[in-house]
């Protein structure tokens, strides 16, 4: 295999050794300093030998898991197959032979994915942060449950149970009644931005729509659009705001930013309704 001097590769091959005759000797209940000594019996010896054989093959078979779990990481991380061939000594089309599909995940999965591992961090301890300070509830449970499955799943599952988490995270983020706690409306309300700027990051949907900023004849562009839980203003529906319209309206208690029409533009206007900008 490329990639490894002749002595790192003696350091693995004890390395693995080391761990099959741990496995042999915690399947044949033997103690710690057991081992293939020359004063064992034929019989024991043969024991530990065929011990050692399918431990060893079993070491081999998690590797093979571990390996294709990485070169699909990696892929998500942007290597192409020539690239994850080199890596695992391959050419580029064995590569593609032993992990079909890796690369060429759609550029939706691969915006989500994007998203999460750059915001993911984030989005958890804003999750949680609302978790803490808000009356639990069927929407928060579900919520809290997603988060589990989405910090759990390997890379492949991380992408439908973040589907799952921002759908369950705006219902949340935009739910009735609106948190009284100063705390607990700070955190919904930046769950609502950063569940918009997702939404915004990892969908290509163009708004086909020309939107204008729902205060007056605001000749702004709209960047966001608002909802007041407690306040129907427009009929029922979310309502365009240029920047300086919704940091102006953010003031006004449980507001929120339920869209944004640019990546990142909801967290950054927020933070400039808080004075944080
Ligand atoms: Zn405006």
């Amino acid at each position: 295999m490329s990639g490894l001097s002749d002595a790192q590769r003696t350091d693995v091959t004890a390395a693995v050794e080391q761990l099959a005759w741990t496995v042999v000797r915690e399947k044949l209940e033997l103690n710690r300093d057991a081992g293939p000594h020359s004063d064992v019996p034929e019989a024991d010896l043969r024991r530990m030998w065929l011990a050692a054989l399918t431990s060893l093959l079993a070491i081999r078979d998690s590797a093979e898991q571990l390996a294709a779990s990485a070169a699909l990481s990696a892929a998500q991380r942007g290597a192409d197959y020539p690239a994850i061939g080199a890596a695992a000594g391959m050419t580029r089309q064995g590569a593609r032979r032993k992990w079909p599909g890796l690369v060429g995940l759609s550029d939706e999965r691969q915006r989500k994915l994007t998203w999460w591992n750059r915001r993911g961090d984030q989005f958890a301890q804003c999750v949680r942060a609302v978790l803490a300070t808000s009356v639990e509830g069927p929407r928060l449970a579900a919520l809290r449950e997603r988060l589990d499955d989405i910090e759990q799943a390997g890379p492949a599952q991380r992408i439908d149970a973040l589907d799952l988490a921002l759908v369950d995270a705006h219902a949340v983020a935009v739910g009735v009644p609106a948190p009284v706690e100063p705390i607990a409306e700070h955190a919904s309300g930046l769950l609502a931005a950063l569940t918009a700027d997702a939404d915004a990051a990892m969908n290509s949907h163009s708004s086909l729509v020309t939107r204008a900023c729902g205060r007056g004849d605001c000749p702004a562009e709209p960047v966001v659009e608002l909802w007041r839980s407690d306040y129907r203003f427009d009929g029922h529906r979310p309502v365009p705001a240029c920047r300086a319209h919704a940091v102006e309206a953010l003031a006004q208690p449980a507001t929120r930013i339920v869209a944004a029409y640019q990546p990142d533009v909801a967290l950054s206007v927020l933070a400039e309704a808080h004075g944080e900008g």
